[in-house]
């Protein structure tokens, strides 16, 4: 049973049980509604200016060297993330892409185009699959997590560029504790740090905390994630700034422009209206989801929601029948998961079992749990079908190329670095 009382912000979907740290206002309204509302009031010209100010001491004057390193995927933002860094900022940036081996033919579509578009160089990282199976299943095991891999590759190989090659800025996205539930204000120009990405990346959980006695994993096989020390970092003066505290950010639009100017490719998901996020990844919006909505007591499709609701493209009473509509889907893939970690699909039910975190759900049977998170509290006159006003907003905002049907495309994960995939072109 659920212990804490809970509120919900007036704006939004969010509650108080989000796992970041949130607050709310003598009106209800949520700290991340509130530094949204900066998104209509700040200066942006402005803003840019001083991001420009920030990047040009980087740029090589002898172009001898990059100016600055972007990690990418195929798919959240990273075609606007070079498209700014490269034709609004004016620099030569190296490009970083650690390999998730979940990758979708559609991901790794939309990263070759984002290499041959805007004709930049690119590093991949391919850590040797044996050593990220193992920690795989023990994060699945113990923590009921397969995300913590990726994660922590994608915040540490930029780093360890960095420190090689000697390119001390790194630029990102949006900061999602900024975005989620407005942690800082955009005027914070908060930046990378070491402390953020451990407790909210990687959900408090470094890669040296993997080894313990009832883990067999080995130094060896945790090496790939270890953050670099201070000395190193403070030595090149590594820093990473995020592009959404001097841009103003908005993620639909941004990616409806990527799609028209650069061919960036969208498909549906199972779980979301939401045809641009995480279409690299057989798993984000799949186990990775359930496992979510098991542990925290709502999924994905909330945070699109709120984002949508916040932007103004949706209602608050819209957003609530998409979350009734998409939030219990059944996942996809799953099979996909368990032929690559070389598991036993029963292993994976009971361990999906064993993820229901029992604030949100109530055992009513062996195999048999019954929901009573957030989004229980919703009063909705929604069937189950998301009425004709809502499909034709989704339709005009969330273009996908309807040709791409992740199930139908491959039996496999496209496992690049260990064989080559079929590109859509
Ligand atoms: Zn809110």
């Amino acid at each position: 049973m659920t212990t804490k009382k809970i509120i919900f912000c007036k704006k939004c979907l969010y509650t108080n049980l989000h796992p970041f740290s949130i607050t709310f206002n003598n009106d209800g309204i949520c700290s991340g509604c509130l530094i949204h509302e900066e998104k209509d009031n700040l200066d942006w010209n402005l803003r840019l200016q001083k991001l420009k100010k920030i990047v040009k001491p980087y740029k090589s004057k002898t172009r001898k060297n990059y100016d600055c390193i972007v990690p990418v995927t195929g798919a959240n933002d990273s075609h606007f993330i070079v498209h700014i860094v490269k034709n609004v900022l004016g620099m030569n940036p190296l490009l970083v892409n650690y390999n998730k081996y979940f990758n979708t033919p559609i991901g790794v579509s939309n990263l070759a185009n984002l290499r041959i578009k805007f004709d930049l160089d690119i590093l991949f990282k391919n850590v040797n699959m044996n050593s990220v199976k193992k920690i795989t299943k023990f994060t699945l095991l113990e923590h009921q997590n397969v995300y913590w891999p990726i994660l922590a590759g994608h915040t540490v190989f930029p780093l360890e560029v960095a420190k090689n090659y000697k390119i001390p800025l790194i630029i990102w996205g949006a900061h999602q504790g900024l975005e989620q539930v407005g942690m800082f204000s955009h005027e914070h120009e908060v930046e990378m740090s070491r402390r953020y990405r451990e407790n909210h990346d990687l959900f408090g959980m470094e890669a040296q905390d993997l080894i313990t006695i009832d883990s067999d994993l080995t130094e060896e096989d945790i090496s790939q994630f270890v953050y670099p020390d201070d000395k190193s970092i403070n030595e090149i003066g590594i820093r990473g700034i995020y592009l959404g505290n001097y841009i103003r950010w908005d993620p639909t639009s941004q990616h409806q422009l990527m799609v028209k100017k650069y061919g960036y490719k969208s498909c549906q998901l199972p779980r979301t209206f939401d045809t641009y996020d995480h279409v690299d990844c057989y798993n984000y919006m799949n186990l990775h989801d359930i496992l979510k909505i098991s542990k925290r007591g709502y999924s994905k499709i909330t945070d699109h929601v709120c984002r949508e609701i916040r932007h103004k493209r949706l209602t608050r009473e819209q957003g609530i029948d998409l979350i009734n509509y998409y939030e219990h889907k059944k996942p996809e893939n799953l099979d996909k998961f368990c032929d690559w970690l070389e598991i036993d699909p029963n292993s994976l039910a009971l361990v999906l079992n064993k993820s229901k975190n029992d604030k949100y759900w109530i055992q009513e049977d062996i195999n048999r749990f019954k929901f009573i998170g957030p989004s229980t509290y919703f009063k909705t006159t929604n069937n189950n079908e998301i009425n004709n006003d809502i499909k034709s907003i989704l339709d005009k905002e969330f273009v996908k190329n309807r040709d791409i049907n992740l199930n139908r495309e491959n039996k496999e994960y496209i496992l690049f670095g260990k064989g080559v995939g079929r590109l859509y072109e």
